[in-house]
């Protein structure tokens, strides 16, 4: 299973100077060798490159993404997705039901005039929508998708690919599960972590914690969202993100061996994620990666 990031940002792209070396395209991931079709997770802007890459290589004619949410980061590449265009592809998108929100509406509320000239009409391929219930599985050829409902305005779902032997699990975005849940209504401002978390929710975070430590529990790999530093979390803990110690406390809980910090903060600069990378490097009993666009991690390779 070959895992190549397409874009590792969280919010917005941020082309230029000081990304450079680690990149500015919003999330997406395209995963190689998991049964027979090509896998891609969230459409941020990184997905434009692999769209012009299937056009010219025609390797695949089945092509299957899996949007976590609805938020900007994870959807604002798909209009520039040339395969959409192309009779030469079936595509399936996947995302969670979100009470009367459906998959499709995802992209065809926002995939039309006066947001883009085309709508969802225009496009060649076949495409088909799936709803699908976190907590439940998807079979694709060769693949098995699991999932779990993440911590995060307006819910985001993780996704756990497993083909043959290996899997490996998607985690973004999320807030830790020991202070508040975030769900239908927006939490306008930072609340007091001190008095957190109130006894009517201790249980259901403790549910999505265990829901999400059995999602990854002995995967190969865990991608988790740490756009966060121990900073960031105090002063905007209501936005819905972690940290790297968040993500290694569900990683030694499930007894993953290898993460992939992930959707990195639009302010962090080329030289804040070498010293993130530097930091993490011998971290015991743990081998901590830190996504680079175009780092391709393949896990026949990898060990644990
Ligand atoms: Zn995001
Ligand atoms: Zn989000």
């Amino acid at each position: 299973m070959k895992i190549t990031f397409r874009g590792v940002r969280g919010s917005i792209p941020v082309p230029g100077s000081l990304t450079r070396l680690w990149g500015g395209n919003t999330s997406c991931i395209s995963i190689e060798g998991a049964g027979e079709d090509l896998i891609i997770l969230d459409a941020g802007t990184g997905i434009r490159t692999i769209g012009t890459r299937l056009m010219d290589e025609k390797k695949y004619k089945n092509i299957h993404i899996f949007i976590t949410h609805a938020h900007w980061d994870h959807i604002q590449g798909l209009p520039f997705f040339e395969p959409l265009y192309s009779s030469n592809f079936t595509i399936h998108f996947y995302s969670a039901i979100r009470k009367d929100f459906h998959c499709r509406d995802i992209i065809s509320k926002v995939m039309k005039p006066p947001y883009f000239p085309y709508t969802i009409d225009d496009w060649k391929a076949v495409v088909h929508f799936h709803d699908i219930i976190p907590g439940t599985d998807v079979q694709i050829p060769g693949c098995r998708i699991s999932s779990a409902k993440l911590n995060h305005p307006w819910d985001a779902t993780a996704f756990r690919i497993t083909a043959a032997d290996k899997s490996c699990v998607y985690v973004t975005d999320t807030a830790p599960f020991d202070h508040m849940i975030l769900s239908w209504d927006f939490v306008g401002r930072a609340p007091d972590l001190t008095s957190m978390p109130l006894t009517d929710e201790a249980p259901d975070l403790a549910r999505m914690k265990s829901d999400l430590v059995n999602l990854c529990r002995n995967s190969d790999m865990v991608i988790y969202d740490t756009m966060f530093l121990d900073s960031d979390y105090n002063r905007n803990p209501h936005w819905g993100h972690s940290t790297p110690s968040h993500a290694i406390e569900i990683c030694k809980e499930a007894n993953v061996n290898q993460l992939v910090l992930f959707h990195h903060s639009p302010d962090r600069s080329d030289e804040a994620l070498d010293i993130i990378k530097k930091d993490f490097a011998a971290y015991p009993d743990l081998k901590v990666f830190v996504a680079r666009e175009l780092l391709t991690l393949d896990l026949n390779k990898e060990g644990k």
